[in-house]
């Protein structure tokens, strides 16, 4: 028997010890039970957080890391056992958060060692949960407007500001946030500030979305001191940091909209939630222009899901590149055509809002179809994103 079969073999071991019994159904878009971390993160279900602490232990929440970094330092061949038993398992992942998709691979890119020691155990732990402060009000599409300014005050920066649509800034303990240290200079006068969200001088104020549901803040930052051991990079190298932290963003989104592609907020497929709406007929779905339009979907689904395989092992060791930008769109305009697709199954009942006689999952799925509506704007919207495609892929001029 290879070394790695008996890895194989322990790690198979080790997840019928270890893995929570009540964890065993898959994990639901926008659960409370969704692994995000943090000091204030409270789960509906306790072994969420039992589950987070057994693998963290083992370092296997981020297996290929390094144990000072809070990983396992496994090679990749182990860390791909790990992975393929933990899927045969069924296991939900240990965390999900924006500290793991987006700071960590810039950190490790760009950060000093004092400083990757220092934010990445907690980030692999799920201790510390991370906010994106990149948009404000006057700079979205145009990031590099942005106003909130990190004056240079010898062993601090005072920052000074607005943040806005920053994802759960009152759940996070930290925020990884763009400041202009210099003003003379639109992309070169950015840099990249990590400031924990208990400073004094910041205020975070809920925003109402559409779908009832409210991720958003708007984040005030007044005269806020940031010591200066939390710069990542050089002052000015912002801009490079924070482009490549959307090219991780936006490649986590493309797999995120592709997990969820095939079903409905339940889980069902979308062929069995037609049959049920619609009626069969001889194992069919009786409607045939849903009929088509379902199976469309599905192929599609199967072609996307494709892709983003093939992007993802020929970027290879380099990890996401400018394609990310191909893959986000895909998936976003992909994810809202599903959940207009399940309006229509579900017809009347697809504008649920709450209550009887609505089930749960008819509600769900009209606040999810709402919710949808955000994948063409967050990490960048898709105009900017085949703006990037054509410059950055297809090499077209300006
Ligand atoms: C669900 C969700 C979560 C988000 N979370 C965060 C977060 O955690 N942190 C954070 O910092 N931000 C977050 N955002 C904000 C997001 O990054 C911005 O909304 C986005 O970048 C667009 O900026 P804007 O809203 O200012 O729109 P604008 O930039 O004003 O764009 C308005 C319209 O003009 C188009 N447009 C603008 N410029 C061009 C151009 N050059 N070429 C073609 N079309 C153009 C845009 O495509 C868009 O349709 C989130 C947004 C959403 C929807």
């Amino acid at each position: 028997m290879s070394e790695l079969d008996r890895f194989r073999d322990d790690v198979r071991a080790w997840i019928a010890a270890n893995y929570p019994p009540s964890l065993r159904e898959p994990l639901r878009v926008d659960s409370p039970d969704t692994p995000w971390g943090g000091r204030k993160t409270r789960y509906a279900n306790p072994d969420v957080q039992v589950w987070m602490d057994r693998m963290a232990a083992k370092g296997w929440s981020t297996p290929e890391w390094q144990p000072e970094h809070g990983g396992a330092g496994l090679t990749p061949e182990h860390a791909r056992v790990l992975r393929e038993e933990l899927a045969a398992a069924g296991c939900r992942p240990p965390v999900i958060s924006f500290g793991l998709m987006m700071l960590a691979p810039v950190l490790h890119e760009f950060a000093s060692e004092e400083q990757r020691r220092h934010f990445l155990p907690p980030i692999a732990r799920g201790e510390i949960r991370w906010c994106q402060g990149y948009s404000e009000p006057g700079a979205g599409s145009d990031l590099a407007g942005l106003k909130t300014r990190a004056e240079d005050l010898g062993d601090h920066y005072l920052v000074n500001g607005q943040k806005i649509w920053t994802s759960y800034a009152d759940q996070a303990d930290w925020i990884f946030c763009l400041v202009r240290t210099n003003p003379e200079s639109k992309h070169g006068g950015i840099s990249f500030l990590l400031i924990d969200m208990a400073s004094p001088g910041i205020e975070v104020r809920p925003i109402q979305l559409i779908s009832g549901k409210s991720p958003f803040c708007e984040v005030f930052l007044t005269d806020v001191r940031v010591p200066k051991q939390n710069l990542v990079g050089k002052p000015g190298e912002g801009w490079k940091i924070a482009k490549r932290l959307l090219q991780h963003e936006r490649a986590s989104i493309s797999t995120h909209l592709q997990t969820g592609l095939g079903g409905s907020p339940a889980g069902r497929p979308l062929a069995e939630l037609a049959r049920s709406y619609a009626g069969e007929r001889d194992g069919r779905i009786a409607d045939a222009h849903l009929r088509d339009a379902v199976a469309r979907h599905e192929m599609r689904s199967e072609a996307i899901a494709l892709t983003l395989r093939r992007v993802q092992e020929e970027s290879g060791k380099q990890g996401p590149s400018a394609l990310s930008s191909i893959t986000k769109s895909l998936g976003a305009q992909h994810n809202k055509d599903k959940h207009e697709l399940m309006v229509e199954i579900l017809s009347l009942a697809g504008t649920a809002w709450d209550g009887a006689p609505f089930t749960d999952e008819e509600v769900e799925v009209c606040r999810q179809w709402l919710r949808s509506k955000g994948n063409s704007i967050e990490g960048g919207t898709s105009e900017i994103q085949t703006n990037i495609v054509a410059k950055q892929v297809l090499g077209l001029p300006d």
